[in-house]
């Protein structure tokens, strides 16, 4: 349910509702406009009947969400613009986050971010707790590698992206990343979306590779409904029966996703594609869809990567990139 407060409702007027709300069991994000206050309620619809709303005189109407999501719906809010710290997500310029797939070492984090933030990027990636198919592969340094995106945002002003694989870890990884990051394959833990909706800290919440466009604006929903409505979405591929590639980018969730929510979308052709010799063109293709950022790897030597090497940019190629996609964003009306 939307409920919108009348122009001038006084703040005892508001805060009665909100007291009403509580009571009930029931939870509220409210949105402050220039002009008018709105409020989203959440819970159970029975629930939300018995709110005496005709009683509340700083209450102008109200009217039900249709939709299955509720915060994150386009009917709430006409656009969510996720603010890190000066770093903005979500408005006119197309935010690049770059970095390689996992931190393996200090010097080589260090190189990659001086080399990215030259070249534009604002917020720098790197794994420090990897997901890994197999259990024998590289895992990550944990949180040695947490303090070296620290250290390294502490040089270069980056901020940091870095993913979160267990709810226990959250407290760990928000004291050094400026973003959280829900990988692919925890799109739909729970548990780990109620953790970090109850972060301060943003969240880069990335699409299950087979979860539908609908199935990531509920897990946005889980993140939201806790408290934390700063979520970034992002496509990066889903498992289709082609080969090719390793996985299928699905640029038009970007468009699907626009239509149905104010959340921003970034995308990530480096997982997307599974290829580097394709980022470049899907990058372009991903600004001109709309995206609101891009999410890339970059190693200073992929062909010695301990993970995701054959889809990692050299800092030379990202470089080249970067310059390349000035003018398409530009086309759109977009900065970069
Ligand atoms: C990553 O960003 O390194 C990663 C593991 O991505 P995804 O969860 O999309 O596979
Ligand atoms: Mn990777």
């Amino acid at each position: 349910m939307i409920i919108v407060f009348k122009k001038d409702a006084t703040e005892a007027e508001k805060n009665h509702l909100y007291d009403k709300i509580t009571e009930l069991g029931l939870r509220y994000q409210s949105i402050i406009g220039e002009e008018l206050t709105v409020v989203g309620v959440i819970g159970s619809e029975d629930k939300i009947r018995m709110l005496p709303l005709e009683a509340m005189p700083g209450v102008d109407y109200a009217m039900p969400i249709l939709k299955p999501f509720k915060l994150a719906s386009l009917e709430l809010k006409e656009k969510t613009i996720v603010d890190v710290d000066g770093v903005r997500i979500g408005g006119d310029e197309v935010v690049v986050m770059a970095g390689p797939c996992s931190v393996e070492g200090h010097d080589m984090l260090l190189e990659i971010a001086e080399g990215v933030r030259s070249s534009g990027a604002k917020v720098l990636r790197g794994g420090a707790f990897k997901p890994r198919t197999s259990p024998y592969s590289f895992q990550g340094y944990g949180e040695e590698a947490l303090e070296y995106l620290a250290e390294a945002r502490e040089k270069t002003g980056l901020k940091v992206v870095t993913e979160v694989m267990e709810p226990n870890d959250v407290e760990l990884v928000e004291k050094y990343a400026d973003i959280l990051q829900i990988g692919a394959r925890n799109m739909q833990n729970y548990r780990l979306l109620s953790r970090v909706g109850e972060s301060e800290r943003p969240v880069l919440l990335k699409r299950g590779f087979a979860a539908t466009v609908s199935e990531l604006l509920m897990c946005a929903e889980y993140i939201l409904s806790n408290g934390n409505m700063n979520v970034i979405l992002c496509e990066r591929g889903i498992r289709t029966f082609e080969t090719g590639t390793r996985n299928t980018l699905d640029l038009s969730a970007i468009p699907a996703i626009k239509h149905q929510s104010h959340l921003p979308v970034i995308v990530d052709p480096s997982h997307g594609t599974g290829k580097s010799e394709y980022i470049g063109s899907m990058s372009k293709a991903a600004i001109a869809a709309g995206a609101d950022g891009l999410i890339i790897e970059v190693h200073n030597c992929p062909e010695k990567a301990l993970s995701d090497g054959e889809q990692s940019l050299e800092p030379d190629q990202f470089v080249e990139l970067m310059d390349e996609l000035r003018p398409v964003a530009r086309a759109v009306g977009r900065k970069l």
